[in-house]
């Protein structure tokens, strides 16, 4: 196949891929890159973005050093970080305060809008150490929370919310982290994530889904309107094409309003 030398279309192919030698691909595909500023790629902040990340939120116990050099944790403002009362959790200790971390957050966060996931990385490196990535279902919702969560504190510390362009969280994570075998460690450069207790999570999001249901966003009405019109359309330009497989065989027709 013939190459014409790249122009748009080839930028467009690249873009935040390892040949992308101006984009970050890791700042891209994973919302934080262990160079931080001095990155040689650029690291370009999304103006719209569904997804947040509140930078080094999760403090894990058995992390807590006192100190950080990530600038984003110690404003100049801020209080003296706590004592560490409690750095000899066992594993299900640290668990149960996992999940109180977990819990508080998703619930402060769902009150922005509908929540469709949220992810805690427990990485040991600065630039990924216990940061939170939310994504919601529309873009004014990620910049309500974070022009709101900016303003807030948690267990004594300041939060740092920011847009990210993370939007597939299957390729930020890592694969091997989750069958236990990554040899990096908490230095990895992928999520390693902890997970909430299935049975938590599955309550939240019942909560979210009922909670939804008595208060919906009048935007879920009008996009279902925009789908059947759409559907329409579709199905109008489509009309006396050959048919195919069962699937294209005579759908419903769209109701109008
Ligand atoms: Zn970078
Ligand atoms: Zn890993």
């Amino acid at each position: 196949m013939a190459h014409y030398g790249g122009g748009a279309s080839h930028l467009a192919a690249i873009y935040g891929s390892e040949q992308d030698k101006v984009n970050c691909s890791f700042y891209l595909k994973i919302g934080a890159c262990r160079h931080g500023e001095r990155c040689s790629r650029k690291h370009i902040k999304p103006q719209y973005s569904q997804t947040l990340v509140l930078l080094n939120a999760y403090q894990n116990p058995a992390y807590i050093t006192g100190s950080t050099s990530n600038p984003h944790l110690r404003p100049k403002d801020a209080p003296p970080l706590d004592p560490n009362p409690s750095s000899k959790m066992s594993e299900q200790e640290t668990q149960e305060y996992f999940d109180k971390f977990y819990e508080d957050v998703y619930c402060e966060l769902v009150k922005f809008g509908n929540l469709l996931e949220m992810h805690v990385c427990d990485n040991v490196g600065d630039h990924l150490i216990g940061n939170v990535y939310a994504r919601f279902e529309w873009e004014d919702q990620a910049q309500r929370a974070v022009d709101d969560l900016n303003k807030r504190w948690y267990a004594g510390r300041p939060l740092y919310a920011e847009l990210s362009p993370v939007t597939d969280f299957r390729e930020a994570c890592c694969r091997q982290n989750d069958m236990g075998q990554c040899d990096r460690g908490g230095f990895c450069n992928f999520h390693h994530l902890r997970y909430p207790t299935p049975s938590l999570l599955k309550e939240l999001r019942r909560e979210q889904r009922v909670e939804r249901r008595l208060n919906p966003d009048p935007r879920d009405e009008e996009r279902k309107k925009e789908l059947e019109m759409f559907g329409a359309e579709f199905m109008g330009a489509g009309a006396g094409a050959p048919g195919g497989g069962g699937r294209d065989r005579s759908p419903p027709p769209p109701r109008r309003y």
